[in-house]
C-alpha cells in the first residue's frame, strides 16, 4: 500500500514581535507529536529550511505595506489552507495603534525626514487582502485553541471560534470578577475561546482576542455605572486592541 504522503506546513511573519510562533516553538513534545502528522518546511524561528512547497500556511503578523500585500497574495496562491496566527494576524493586533493617527502624520513622526523613503500603508489584518481559512485569535496564541484549530485543519472541518464573552468561560472558572476588585475588565465584550487565561491568572482582560459580533454595549454600560465608572475610564485602559478601523480599511482597499 502506497504510504500516505504528510500535508506540508510552513509559516510566515509579517510585521509582528514573532511571540505567536515562539508560543508554537515553545510547545514542546506537542510539537514533536505534531510533526509526525505534517511535515514542517518553513519556520525561521525554529529551523534553516526555507521550503516553498507547501499546503497550509500559518500567517503571523499585520500586513503594513505594499511589499506585504504582495508577498501575502503570493502565498494565497500557493497554499490551499491560510491560518491566521495571533492578533496581528487576525484583527491587526497592536499595528492598529497607528491607525489611530491620520498615515502621513505617522509617517512623520516615526520616520522624520526619511518618511518618503518608508513604504508603509495602514496596519490590516490578513483576511483585509487574501481569504483566511481559520483564525486563532490572542496576543500571543492560546495553544489549547491552537492544537483544537490543527485537528479540525487535518480532519478538514472548520474551526467555530467562539462567539460569546471571555465572561462566559471566566464564570465556568468561578472566578471572582475583576470588577469587585475595583478593576475595569473588557471580558464583557471580548471573544471567548483563552480559557479566560489573563483572570486565572490574576490579571484582567485587554481585550486581545477582538470583539464579539455583537458586543452587549448596553450590558457593558451598566456595568460601569453599577461601578461608578465612565466610558472613559474603561477606554483609557483598553486601546491596545480593538481599534475601530473598518472603515478605513475598506477606504484603503478601494
Ligand atoms: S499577536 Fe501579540 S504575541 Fe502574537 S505576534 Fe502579534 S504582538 Fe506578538
Ligand atoms: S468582567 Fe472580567 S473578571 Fe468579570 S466575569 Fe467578566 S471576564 Fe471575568
Ligand atoms: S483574557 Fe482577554 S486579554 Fe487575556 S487572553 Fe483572553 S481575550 Fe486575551
Amino acid at each position: 500500500m502506497k504510504k500516505q504522503s504528510k500535508p506540508k506546513v510552513a509559516f510566515f511573519d509579517f510585521t509582528d514581535c514573532e511571540g505567536c510562533q515562539l508560543q508554537f516553538a515553545n510547545m514542546g513534545v506537542t510539537l514533536l507529536e505534531i510533526t509526525k502528522l505534517v511535515d514542517i518546511v518553513n519556520f525561521r524561528e525554529v529551523m534553516s529550511e526555507q521550503g516553498e512547497d507547501y499546503e497550509i500556511a500559518f500567517i503571523e503578523g499585520s500586513i503594513t505595506s505594499d511589499n506585504d500585500v504582495m508577498r501575502i497574495k503570493k502565498i494565497r496562491e500557493k497554499a490551499k489552507v491560510i491560518v491566521s496566527l495571533g492578533a496581528c494576524a487576525t484583527i491587526g493586533g497592536v499595528n492598529g495603534i497607528k491607525n489611530r493617527t491620520p498615515l502621513e502624520i505617522a509617517k512623520q513622526r516615526v520616520y522624520g525626514e526619511k518618511k518618503e523613503t518608508v513604504n508603509t500603508i495602514i496596519a490590516m489584518p490578513v483576511h483585509k487582502v487574501v481569504k483566511v481559512d481559520y483564525f486563532i485569535h490572542g496576543c500571543p496564541i492560546y495553544i489549547p485553541e491552537v492544537i483544537n484549530v490543527i485537528e479540525c485543519i487535518l480532519m478538514g472541518k472548520p474551526y467555530v471560534v467562539p462567539n460569546y464573552a471571555v465572561c462566559t468561560e471566566c464564570k465556568m472558572n468561578e472566578n471572582v470578577c475583576r470588577y469587585e476588585k475595583d478593576e475595569e475588565c473588557l471580558g464583557t465584550v471580548t471573544r471567548a475561546g483563552c480559557n479566560s487565561w489573563c483572570i486565572n491568572n490574576g490579571n484582567r482582560c485587554y481585550g486581545c482576542r477582538g470583539l464579539v459580533d455583537n458586543p452587549a454595549v448596553d450590558g457593558q454600560k451598566d456595568i460601569l455605572l453599577k461601578y461608578g465608572l465612565k466610558l472613559e475610564d474603561i477606554l483609557k485602559h483598553f486601546t491596545l486592541y480593538n481599534d475601530s478601523v473598518g472603515e478605513k480599511y475598506d477606504k484603503e482597499l478601494k
